[in-house]
């Protein structure tokens, strides 16, 4: 039995944890963040196994195996030099290769790095796929640049980015800013410096190529997997459900499309820019060509769906009642004040598409407002896992069909989703899906870590 004292013990030690970690990396707030939520999640094994602090699991888990950081030169258009930096962060390699996308975001830095890697650690823990923690990434800004100039930058990366990677040490894919069209570019510049056709270095690979059917849709039918099961534990689904979905990327595109497959009604989704409202529903097609194809904003949307309206700005799309949401963009896009709205307005359920989409504090109001709560590391890590199959494909030499690639995605969803509530109510924290699915992937890298010794 947990006593109180261990439990103030554990809080204890987490905190000492959580405050080396501050004072090794200061001014990285995402990544403080990313550690917090964790950390907080980890009380109630650290007060029941005491043990799990005796091999330093936790010491040795916030600390990178390996940061790299390197310098991408490149010429635009006009002929002008221009100079990003590039990152790849080798997390933990306890369960696998380092496995993570590469982000192509005017945003990147160390602490944006280091928070996706920190997550992938647990997320590709609760996959059940044998790979490790690892992101990468640039500050290069892919927006309004021509497709030679994306090939010459993408090219450019992947001359220094190659000395670090290989298919059973690091294999990177995509994420923000890294799509098809860039993996491509990526594997080319690979393979013609490797002078080796290597399939499994990269995955979100073209399936001509050694991709992975429904790979692309993975992480959006993944996060609609995965939030079905919630819906079911209180007698719902998505059917004539009111969706908003944020982001009209690629996780964003295929939850759209699946939520709406299964009879809901997808009211909105956005871009940087801003968001539209369809009360047709989202016509995904549309979006899909005008963002993959066209690479214009979600802004021209509403010139071929008059009866949409767009709005500027990023915020205002959580005030859209609705009975599920999905935000699918990026990193904080949800605060308190917008979580509130959403449960002013009788939100049933969120389903993390994007890694960590919701502050700590919108964390708090969904929990506190008993919304079902499907946080990212469960909820979006069905990408991560279908490139685990990818990987798989690569190295027998052979292709699954696209049934069953996403018949196993569904088995991956739902297993990762039982784990989550089974750890939560191991641990006392019943229907916490957050801390459970944190107390879940935890066990599976510390375990493997303390029997493969302090490395
Ligand atoms: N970038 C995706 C994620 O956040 C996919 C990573 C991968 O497939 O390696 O999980």
């Amino acid at each position: 039995a947990v006593t109180e004292q261990s439990r103030i013990e554990a809080e204890q030690y987490v905190k000492s944890v959580y405050e080396s970690v501050i004072a090794r990396n200061p001014h990285e707030a995402e990544f403080h963040q990313a550690v917090k939520e964790i950390l907080d999640s980890l009380v109630p094994v650290f007060a029941k196994h005491p043990r799990y602090k005796d091999s330093g699991v936790l010491e040795r888990l916030v600390e990178p195996e390996r940061v790299i950081y390197f310098r991408v030169p490149w010429v635009d258009d006009s002929g002008k030099v221009r100079v990003n930096r590039g990152y790849r962060v080798q997390f933990n390699s306890a369960l696998g290769p380092y496995k993570g996308g590469i982000r192509f975001h005017p945003s990147v830095n160390a602490s944006i790095v280091k928070f996706l890697g920190f997550e992938q650690i647990f997320k590709n823990a609760l996959t059940g796929q044998p790979i490790g923690g690892g992101k990468g990434g640039s500050d290069f800004d892919p927006k309004g640049k021509s497709d030679n100039e994306i090939m010459r930058f993408t090219q450019s990366f992947m001359t220094e980015l190659f000395k670090y990677i290989g298919p059973d040490s690091d294999v990177p894919a995509g994420d923000i800013g890294v799509g098809a069209r860039e993996i491509g570019y990526m594997f080319g510049q690979y393979k013609r410096i490797r002078s080796s056709h290597e399939a499994g270095v990269l995955t979100g690979k073209g399936v001509g190529y050694g991709g992975s059917l429904a790979r692309t849709e993975a992480t959006g039918y993944g996060c609609v997997y995965f939030v079905g099961e919630m819906l079911k534990f209180r007698g719902l689904s998505f059917n004539d459900a009111t969706v908003v979905v944020s982001g009209s990327g690629n996780v964003s595109t295929y939850a759209m499309a699946k939520a709406q497959e299964l009879g809901a009604k997808v009211v909105a989704c956005s871009d940087s820019g801003g968001y539209v409202y369809d009360p047709d529903g989202i016509n995904v097609r549309t979006v899909k060509r005008l963002k993959e194809v066209e690479r214009k904003r979600i802004s021209e949307y509403v010139k071929e769906h008059p009866r949409a309206t767009y709005t500027e700005g990023c915020q205002g799309i959580w005030t859209i009642p609705c009975d599920i949401a999905l935000p699918c963009a990026t990193q904080n896009e949800i605060d308190e004040h917008s979580a509130q709205t959403l449960v002013d307005n009788g939100v049933q359920a969120i389903g993390e598409g994007a890694n960590m989409p919701s502050t700590l504090e919108a964390i708090e109001v969904f929990l506190n407002n008993h919304v079902l709560f499907g946080p990212a590391k469960a909820a979006n890590a069905g990408g991560v896992a279908v490139s685990a199959l990818e990987m798989a494909q690569n190295s027998m030499r052979l292709s699954w069909s696209f049934e069953e690639v996403d018949t196993k995605l569904h088995v991956i969803m739902k297993n990762i989703y039982e784990s989550s509530v089974q750890a939560a109510e191991a641990y006392g924290h019943p229907g916490n899906l957050l801390v459970g699915a944190n107390i879940a992937g935890f066990l599976r890298v510390a375990d493997a870590m303390i029997v493969q010794g302090i490395v």
